[in-house]
């Protein structure tokens, strides 16, 4: 709807005015996730996918954060490094029994010798999405968590913008087999950043509900918190069917602000093959949980969508999800320039 600026009709005006106001106090605009940055278009997690999705109006950069040698947190999807680096053949000897090579057995300054590339299978070689930025071109490479604060905040000053971050701890039980507590180096790094409360503009994630608890009650995190959920068991014996049970989604409210599920957690194929909206996000408005699934491509659609744009309608105006990871950030930032978002 239009908002007259036409004074005979003030009256209206006002309660245009006032109609928007309540609309948006209704439920926030949803938010553009970029995952991994602009991955869709860059490879991921590397600086100039950050530039990329920030430029392309994303509200947050996500951040997968792993472990160095040195017990620096770096930038990196996986605690292996040979799908996006070329470690295995500048460190050949450095792999271990099953054949791959960790992040967490390389210190930082050998980090950065590496290049960084699209992501391929390193047993053919191949990229994972073909039609992404090709393989070997040009030069990439990896960075520590503290470099893309201050890049995110250094673009955050010369641009008067406000974007966030949403950082995820991966594999903390893994960490901790390997004798370092990621959590607390992540939290120190967030403290020193001014990322403390829920007003920055911060969401921490995480897959092992052992641990969100743990950020929430033992170490102090006082930002947001979003439990992400996957399919069946998480490392830690996180229950993902449960989680997202009405019990399950009580008892995360307790501790988290909301809920990062899988696409098909939020949308699933019916029998005949058409879309279905599940009440989770439903369920978890009811208990004040945000809801922001991941993720959304443009070049992976789920098989029920046709469109990109039919895929984008399914989420944020069926289901009414506040936001969503999606590897094109520009495409999401497009359709939720004219949006409003439903009222609950
Ligand atoms: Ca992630």
């Amino acid at each position: 709807m239009h908002c007259t600026l036409n004074p005979w009709r003030q009256v209206a005006g006002l309660l245009c005015l006032g109609f928007v106001s309540a609309a948006l106090a209704a439920r926030p605009h949803p938010l553009v996730i970029a995952h991994r940055g602009a991955s869709g278009y860059l490879p991921e997690h590397t600086l100039p996918a950050k530039a990329l999705a920030y430029a392309q109006g994303a509200d947050f950069l996500e951040q997968d954060v792993v472990l160095s040698r040195d017990g620096i947190p770096v930038v990196l999807h996986d605690v292996q490094i040979d799908t996006v680096t070329d470690v295995a053949r500048r460190f050949p000897e450095r792999k271990r029994t099953d054949g791959r090579f960790y992040a967490i057995d390389f210190t930082v300054a050998e980090l950065r010798q590496l290049e960084a590339t699209e992501r391929f299978d390193p047993k053919t070689g191949k990229a994972v999405f073909d039609r992404r930025f090709p393989l070997g071109r040009s030069t990439f490479h990896l960075h520590t968590f503290e470099q893309e604060l201050q890049f995110i905040q250094g673009l955050n000053r010369s641009t008067g913008r406000n974007v966030g971050i949403y950082p995820e701890i991966k594999a903390p039980a893994w960490h901790r087999r390997e004798g370092k507590d990621i959590s607390r180096i992540v939290l120190d790094m967030l403290w020193r950043y001014g990322y403390r409360t829920k007003t920055d503009p911060v969401f921490v994630q995480c897959f092992e509900y052992s641990e969100v608890r743990r950020l929430r009650l033992e170490l102090g995190y006082q930002g947001r918190l979003i439990q992400l959920l996957g399919s069946r068991r998480g490392v830690d014996g996180t229950d993902y069917e449960f989680l997202q049970t009405t019990a399950g989604l009580e008892l995360l409210a307790g501790v988290a602000d909301g809920i990062g599920p899988a696409l098909s957690q939020v949308v699933r194929a019916k029998a005949g093959g058409g879309p279905q909206v599940t009440d989770l996000v439903a369920r978890a408005h009811e208990l004040k949980l945000q809801v922001h699934p991941y993720t959304l491509r443009i070049d992976e659609l789920p098989a029920y969508a046709s469109s990109f744009d039919q895929l984008l309608n399914l989420f944020f105006r069926e289901a009414g999800v506040d936001g969503a990871f999606t590897d094109h950030p520009d495409r999401v930032a497009d359709f939720l320039a004219n949006f409003s978002p439903p009222r609950p």
